[in-house]
C-alpha cells in the first residue's frame, strides 16, 4: 500500500517525497521514473505513464490524485492575454494568466485562494484569504498553462511571475517548493532568472527568502513614496514599516545577475506628484534596483482613480533621471486580468465582457 496523507496529489512531490510514498517495496528507479512523467515529461494523466508495470500504475491512479487543476473558464482579451479560472482539488478556483508578448510569454500564477492583505486598490484583496495553495498547485498552473498553449518550459521564452492572487511570502514555504520544482534542470527547468515573486513587503519573509539557495528574484510593491501614505494605501505596513521594509531590501543578497523591482501602481492625486516622484528617487536610487510603474487598474468597489497617460509620463521622467524605470502595460484590461484585477469566478462582482 502506499503512504498517502490526505490531500497530497502526485505534482507538487520531489524524488525524496515520491521515494517514500512508494516505500520499499518499489525498486529504486521508481520515484525516478515517476519524476520523469510528471514534470519531464509532463503528463496529463497517470494512464499516460507507460514505462511503469500496470498493476502498479493502477496502484497510483487509485491511491491519489495527479494534481492537475482543470479549467472552468478561459477568458480572452482582445490583447492575447488569456485568463483562465483553475478549480483545484477541492473545487475552490484560483486564476492564471498568460500574457503573450514580442519575443516572451509571461504566465502569471497565484499563490494563494484571495489574500489576506488589505490594500485599498486590489480586488483581491476584498475576497479575503481562503487558504494557501500547496506547492503542487502553484506549479500545476504553469503545467497547466503551458500545455495548452503549446508552451515548452525549458524555452528562453517563458517567463513565470508570482503576482496573480495572494501574498506569496504569506506562503513561503510551498512556494520554495514550488521554485525548486520548477527550476530543477532534471525537472521541468526554468532558469532562475525567468521566475520573479512580488511581495507587499512581509520584512522577516523577505530576509528568509534572501538566505534560500533556489529562490525567484524579487519584486517589492512599493506603492506609495512614505511611511504615513503606504500605512493608508496598503496597512500591512502598519505591521511591516517602511523604513524596516528598505532596510531588509538593502541588506537583501542580490546575485551578480539581479536587480531588485520595485512594483508602483499610481492612483490619481494620492501618490502620483512629483514630489512623490522625488522622494521614491531618494528611497531607492543607492539600491541597485529597477521599477516598473503601474496606472492603476480600476475595478468596482476601488476608490480611486487612474492618473492620465501625461502624469504617468512625467513621473517616469523624474525617475529615469537615477534609476531605470518602465511603464508596465496594462494587459487583458477587458476580461479583468490586469494586475490587482483577479477576484475568482464571472459573477463575483465583475461582468466579463
Ligand atoms: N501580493 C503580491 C503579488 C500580487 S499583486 C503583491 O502585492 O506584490 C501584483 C501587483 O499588482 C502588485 O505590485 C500590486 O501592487 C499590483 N496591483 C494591485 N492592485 C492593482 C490595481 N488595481 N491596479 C494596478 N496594479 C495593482
Ligand atoms: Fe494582496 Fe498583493 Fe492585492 Fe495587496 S496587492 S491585496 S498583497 S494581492
Amino acid at each position: 500500500m502506499l503512504q498517502v496523507v490526505e490531500g497530497e496529489t502526485l505534482i507538487g512531490m520531489d524524488l525524496s517525497d515520491l521515494r517514500s510514498l512508494f516505500g520499499p517495496e518499489q525498486p529504486a528507479y521508481r520515484a525516478r521514473q515517476v519524476y520523469d512523467a510528471l514534470y519531464k515529461k509532463q503528463v496529463a494523466n497517470l494512464s499516460d505513464i507507460s514505462t511503469l508495470p500496470q498493476a502498479f500504475r493502477y496502484q497510483l491512479l487509485t491511491s491519489l490524485p495527479l494534481g492537475l487543476p482543470e479549467a472552468e473558464h478561459r477568458y480572452d482579451s482582445s490583447d492575447g492575454t488569456r485568463r483562465y479560472l483553475l478549480r483545484l482539488e477541492d473545487n475552490r478556483t484560483v486564476e492564471a494568466v498568460l500574457m503573450p508578448e514580442e519575443g516572451r510569454d509571461t504566465i502569471c500564477i497565484s499563490s494563494q485562494v484571495g489574500c489576506p492583505v488589505d490594500c485599498r486598490f486590489c480586488l483581491t484583496a476584498l475576497m479575503g484569504l481562503e487558504r494557501n495553495l500547496t506547492a503542487g498547485e502553484i506549479v500545476g498552473q504553469v503545467l497547466y498553462v503551458a500545455r495548452h498553449n503549446g508552451l515548452k518550459a525549458t524555452d528562453t521564452r517563458m517567463n513565470v511571475v508570482m503576482m496573480g492572487m495572494g501574498e506569496p511570502l504569506l506562503n513561503l514555504a510551498n512556494v520554495l517548493k514550488a521554485t525548486r520544482l520548477l527550476t530543477d534542470p532534471e525537472g521541468i527547468g526554468i532558469s532562475q532568472k525567468r521566475i520573479t515573486v512580488s511581495t507587499s513587503g512581509i520584512v522577516p519573509k523577505i530576509e528568509e527568502l534572501g538566505r534560500a539557495e533556489i529562490r525567484p528574484k524579487l519584486a517589492i510593491s512599493l506603492n506609495a513614496s512614505h511611511e504615513e501614505q503606504r500605512r493608508e494605501l496598503m496597512p500591512i505596513t502598519r505591521k511591516y514599516h517602511l523604513a524596516d521594509l528598505m532596510k531588509a531590501c538593502r541588506a537583501y543578497p542580490l546575485r551578480p545577475w539581479e536587480k531588485l523591482t520595485f512594483e508602483y501602481v499610481l492612483l490619481k492625486n494620492v501618490n502620483d506628484t512629483d514630489a512623490d516622484a522625488r522622494r521614491v528617487v531618494r528611497l531607492l536610487s543607492h539600491l541597485n534596483s529597477k521599477v516598473n510603474l503601474i496606472a492603476l487598474n480600476p475595478g468596482p468597489g476601488i476608490p480611486f482613480e487612474t492618473p492620465d497617460p501625461e502624469r504617468v509620463h512625467s513621473f517616469q521622467q523624474i525617475l529615469r533621471r537615477s534609476l531605470p524605470c518602465f511603464v508596465r502595460k496594462p494587459r487583458g484590461r477587458d476580461i479583468y486580468a490586469a494586475c490587482g484585477q483577479l477576484k475568482r469566478v464571472a459573477s463575483d462582482l465583475v461582468t466579463i465582457v
